[in-house]
């Protein structure tokens, strides 16, 4: 950042202390992925000086023939992977693509249905706090008491007895395959619309390691940042002409003004990377990885919600272990292990102690960890979280993060092969 530093060194500073927190610690936020330099470069580009408001080739701007060219470029690469008609790519973020497929089926005051956040939803799939739980009649369905697995019977119950107007499928802490053929037949007999919101699982997706929802949904969204690896930013698919009509109206003018071109152009990139036989690979490390570290604290003795994963995710209840989720989180972050507290089904604690943490894969397969580093990493938890509240607190937690940051040198981020880095 060389004029970045001359021009002022306060920022600079900033940004130079958090490369070294991403380069010297071990990033495990579900939600997080390390993009390539490509795609770093796209977003810091001339683009970001561009007003283009509208869609290529219909702009209430002018000079729009090169965002033009990439706005396409994304919209095109975006459909080839996941197999979709429409797309559009211009959603700012994941809550606005879901806010614009609200906009897109739904009005104020209508039913729409998704789940719980306590059951691993996400906020904006009708939560009390979110416009999707104020603008709308929220039913929530959630997980089995017994199994932590989806409760479709459930979710059937509510359908049909309350008779949404969409019905969500997706979320941000469950880790296992979701039925979509289920769920689309449940809308299809209430007469509601099936939206998935694929954000977490997107790029197994587009792997073909996790069933497609396209085919199954009338609208499908999702976040480019997470597995798929892309800069922050959100996309919404549909193979319906009229939907696309209402979807790209909603985007705009009806929830945001001018797209961030410099961000379509980081999409692009990276739905450009996504299609290389590299990012398959990458993803089956993603899913082998989470595999190995699931395996590897089930046999120290932690409870994993399902037992398992089907995905780049796992919830860990820590009632075995006595430490609540807050506790986890601040104890493993002083040891150079990054990851949020999370609630488990039917939680006691409250959401901001929670009795688990989310776990994830993604941004440590990106700098090359396999399952070797990430039995290790099962091991360091364990460690410094058996150690809470003992005497050997303090000189584990150092010592697990002096191992932290020796497993970090040896795997540098920024300094990969992978496309683009
Ligand atoms: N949808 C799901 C399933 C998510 O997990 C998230 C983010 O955590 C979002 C939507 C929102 O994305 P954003 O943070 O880009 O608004």
């Amino acid at each position: 950042h060389a004029a970045l530093a001359k021009a002022d060194p306060e920022v600079a500073g900033i940004l130079r202390d958090e490369l070294a927190r991403q380069q010297d610690g071990i990033e495990l936020i579900a939600s997080e992925n390390i993009t390539s330099f490509a795609v770093l470069e796209a977003q810091g580009s001339v683009l970001t000086n561009k007003y283009a408001e509208g869609l290529p080739g219909k702009r209430y701007y002018g000079g729009c023939v090169e965002v033009d060219r990439v706005e396409n470029l994304a919209i095109d690469r975006v459909k080839r992977i996941f197999g979709a008609e429409f797309a559009n790519v211009q959603p700012h973020s994941g809550a606005n693509a879901n806010q614009a497929a609200f906009m897109a089926m739904a009005k104020p005051g209508d039913v729409i249905m998704g789940m719980s956040l306590a059951s691993g939803g996400h906020l904006t799939h009708g939560a009390a706090p979110n416009y999707s739980g104020k603008w709308f009649q929220a039913v929530q369905y959630g997980v089995r008491a017994q199994d932590g697995v989806l409760d479709y019977d459930e979710m059937e119950r509510l359908a049909r007895e309350h008779k949404p107007k969409i019905i969500v499928a997706g979320g941000s802490a469950y880790p296992r395959v979701i039925d979509f053929a289920r769920f689309r037949r449940i809308a299809d007999e209430v007469g509601a619309y099936l939206m998935v919101d694929m954000a977490h699982f997107a790029g197994l997706v587009a792997a073909g390691l996790y069933p497609n929802p396209v085919p199954h949904a009338h609208v499908t969204t999702s976040t480019t940042h997470k597995t798929l690896r892309g800069p922050r930013g959100g996309i919404v698919l549909t193979n319906d002409p009229d939907l696309a009509k209402k979807i790209n109206a909603a985007v705009f003018p009806g929830l945001q003004g001018g797209p961030l071109m410099h961000v379509i152009a980081g999409k692009a990139v990276a739905f450009g990377e996504v299609l290389t036989p590299a990012f398959k690979l990458y993803q089956q490390a993603v899913l082998d990885n989470a595999r190995a570290l699931a395996d590897e604290l089930l046999g120290r003795g932690f409870d994993i919600v399902t037992n398992g994963t089907d995905s780049h995710l796992m919830l860990v209840d820590l009632r075995p272990k006595k430490v609540t989720g807050k506790l986890a989180e601040a104890a493993l972050e002083r040891a150079g292990i990054t990851a949020n507290k999370n609630a488990v089904p039917f939680d006691p604690e409250k959401p901001f102690v929670t009795s688990g943490i989310r776990l994830g894969s993604p941004a440590a397969t990106t700098r090359g960890f396999g399952v070797a580093e990430f039995r290790a990493i099962g091991r360091f938890i364990d460690e410094v979280l058996t150690a809470q509240g003992t005497p050997e607190q303090d000189t584990v937690e150092r010592r697990v993060h002096e191992e932290v940051k020796a497993l970090c040198k040896r795997f540098p981020i920024y300094d990969v092969a992978y496309p683009g880095a």
